[in-house]
Parts: C-alpha cells; structure tokens; sequence
C-alpha cells in the first residue's frame, strides 16, 4: 500500500494535519512510537477522572479559527486556569494581579500598586537582557524573589540570568483583581479529555502505535509521498550536528481516597527547596466531577519535577537560548533541503508553542500543501 502522507507523531500537530488531509481525500498513514496517541496531551481516565498524564493542558487561543476548528471534534467546558502559587507556606494569586500585589504589600488600589513596582524596577536600566531582568521590569524584585526565581530555576535547571526574556513574558502582568492565567478570549479543557479530542481528529484514518519511524526508516521512508515529521528535529538527523537541549518533566502520581488535597487544578511551588515545581490535582480541570455530573469521591494528584533531558527521557520543552537556538538554526537549513518532509510541532521545530500556535500551524500547513483546495 502506498500513502499520500507519511505522519510522524500522533500529537496535536500530527493529528490536525492528518485531519485536513483525509478530508482532502488523501491517503494517509500516522506512527507514533508511543502506544498511544496524543503525543503529550494524552489523557488517560483514573477513577472517573481524565488525568493529564504529560502534565496540564489548557486549551486557550484568541484565535478564532482554531477555537472553531478544535469545537468541531470536542466540547470544551469552561475551565479558567487560576494557579495558586506557593512560597513557604505563604499563598499567592496567579497571574501576577491586584490580589498578588494586595498579598505582598498591602496595597489596595492599582496606582499604589503601580507606584510600588516602579520604584523596584528602577534598578533595570535600559532594555532587559535576560529573564532576571524581564521579570524585575515587569514586577519588580520582590516578586521575582517569591515567585519567579526558585520556580524557574527549578523548571529550567538554569540561571535566570542565562535565559531568555520572552519565556516570562507568557505570564500577564494585570492591574486588576483578575486570577485568569491566560489573557486569551477563548478557554477551556475538552469534556471527556484530550484523548478523545485527538481520537476524533484521527476517526477513519490508519494509525500505527509503538513503532518507531527513525528505527524503521528502511520500511518506512519510501511508504508514501511525503513525511510529516513532529518528532525532534535533531534526532530526524541522527544528531549529526550535535544534540539540542530539551527540558524533561517527571510526573509522580497518586491516587489519594479524599475529594480534595489541595482545592485547585494547579499549585506552583515557588520556593527553590520543595523538589518539584508544582501540583496539579487533575479533578478541578472538569470541576471535581464525572461524566454524569457526580461529585468524584477520590482525587489523582501529580507532582511534576523538571529536569535535564537525557536520551530515554520524553523531550518536553526546547531550551531556547542562544547556543541552542543557534544549533537549531543550522538544523533548519537541513530541513529547508528536504523537500518532501514537512517539520511541525513543538519539537519538529524546536519551539516552545502553545497548542492553539500547534494547531494553527498544522492548519497552515495543510492549507499550503493543499494549495487551491481552500483547506483554511
Ligand atoms: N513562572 C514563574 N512562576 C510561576 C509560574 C511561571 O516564574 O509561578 C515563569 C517560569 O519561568 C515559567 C514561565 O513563567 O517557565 C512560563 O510559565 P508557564 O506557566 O507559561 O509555563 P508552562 O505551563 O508552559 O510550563
């Protein structure tokens, strides 16, 4: 059997490509050598509830193409991320808001609050070079010492110093009394789990799991006329320009026999002590209940620890500084001479995207690839 299209990877990116291209009457085959789809939005049902095995995902795009795109495979609910950070005990409101700023210095209205965090950022002068830098213009020092230094370092394993401003920058800075992670117009976590969502982009087209296309490329290489490869783009070349850094996540699950450990789908832990960098207790995404609406009697924590990835590890996030990002970019230019493989997906081109940014690539993919047939 030959193929249109070779699909590397069942995550987002794999499956909205494999998607639109079935629906353009392509032939179509997607690997993944995991044994199951979804790359690592897959969610996986414990005791009634849909745990989010590679870490927490919230859907949330001002896109509303994609908004209407992700809607025809799955209702969302209307799930708001508002993670609760904890430094040492002490409780603070996420993103950084009236309430944050009320908690650590007792302001009350915007201006004091304003007031307060341009005395702190005095001293960054001119324009930020680094994420230490970044986060003290934005918020000033305090706030970076509580609630960003520990977190980050921990999730990065590096300096704040030697990142990059724009990873913070994700993080709104609000003044207003407003806990809403995301200043995204269009929110919320698919009713049932991502699993599903990625099962129905997939209904009617041939998966094959467990199978490792760089393993098989033999079999695999010549099955059809074109790849898409989500899988990392430095291993896509046998490492031959060296090895790109990746952050890996560790997950440690519990199942605990009570409604509630800790009240909220998301607790960071700031400090740089506590050995993980947050808690997401998986119930409070579909608001402590099951299918039928009922209260879950038992609760799934996960503690998520980060870490250096080493070759065996899943690769989770890209390392975007400049040794990095200057390795990939030689790795683009190999990729711009392939003609007939197409790189998407956080890791097919080393980029920290979101998954509405995923799903809008994959859209865009297909609709260049499919030229004339106004696939988008
Ligand atoms: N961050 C932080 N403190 C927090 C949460 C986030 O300092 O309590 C910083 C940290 O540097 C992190 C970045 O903000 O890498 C982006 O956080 P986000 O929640 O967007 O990361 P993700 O959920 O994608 O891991």
């Amino acid at each position: 059997m030959h193929y249109d299209y070779l699909i590397v990877g069942a995550g987002l990116f794999g499956a909205v490509f494999a998607q639109q291209a079935r629906e353009k009457g392509k032939k179509v085959l997607v690997l993944d050598r995991r044994n199951h789809i979804g790359g690592n939005v897959y969610t996986e049902q414990v005791e009634g509830i849909n745990v989010h095995k590679y870490g927490a995902h919230i859907f949330h795009t001002n896109n509303k193409v994609v908004w209407d795109y992700v809607n025809t495979f799955a209702t969302f609910n209307r799930f708001t991320n508002s993670p609760v950070a904890n430094y040492k005990g002490e409780i603070y409101s996420l993103p950084f808001n009236m309430y944050t700023f009320n908690k650590m210095w007792g302001v009350v209205t915007p201006q004091e609050a304003a007031d307060r965090i341009a005395r702190q950022r005095q001293e960054i002068t001119g324009e930020p070079q680094n994420l230490e830098e970044q986060a003290i213009s934005l918020v000033g020092r305090d706030i970076f010492e509580k609630l960003i230094k520990g977190y980050t370092e921990k999730q990065w394993g590096r300096d704040c110093k030697d990142l990059p401003a724009f990873i913070i920058k994700r993080l709104p800075v609000r003044y207003t009394y407003d806990n809403n992670y995301f200043n995204a117009l269009y929110q919320g976590i698919p009713i049932g789990g991502y699993t599903k969502l990625v099962n129905n982009l997939l209904e009617g087209i041939e998966v094959r799991l467990g199978v490792d296309y760089l393993k098989h490329r033999d079999e695999y290489e010549n099955i059809a006329d074109k790849i898409v490869y989500t899988g990392p783009v430095d291993e896509f070349f046998d490492y031959k320009l060296g090895t790109l850094e990746y952050r890996s996540v560790r997950f440690e699950n519990e199942l605990l026999d009570m409604p509630s450990f800790q009240g909220n789908a998301a607790v960071n832990y700031t400090d740089r002590e506590t050995p993980w960098t947050r808690i997401i207790e998986h119930k409070w995404f579909e608001f402590g209940k099951d299918a039928n609406g009922n209260d879950l009697p038992k609760t799934v924590i996960s503690r998520e620890y980060s870490s250096e990835w080493t070759p065996g590890d899943e690769p989770y996030y890209p390392v975007n500084d400049e040794k990095n990002s200057a390795l990939y970019a030689k790795y683009k230019a190999e990729t711009a001479k392939l003609t007939n493989v197409i790189f998407g997906g956080r890791l097919g081109t080393y980029s920290y995207y979101d998954m509405d940014v995923t799903v809008d690539m994959a859209l865009q993919a297909a609709a260049t690839e499919f030229a004339g047939n106004n696939a988008y």
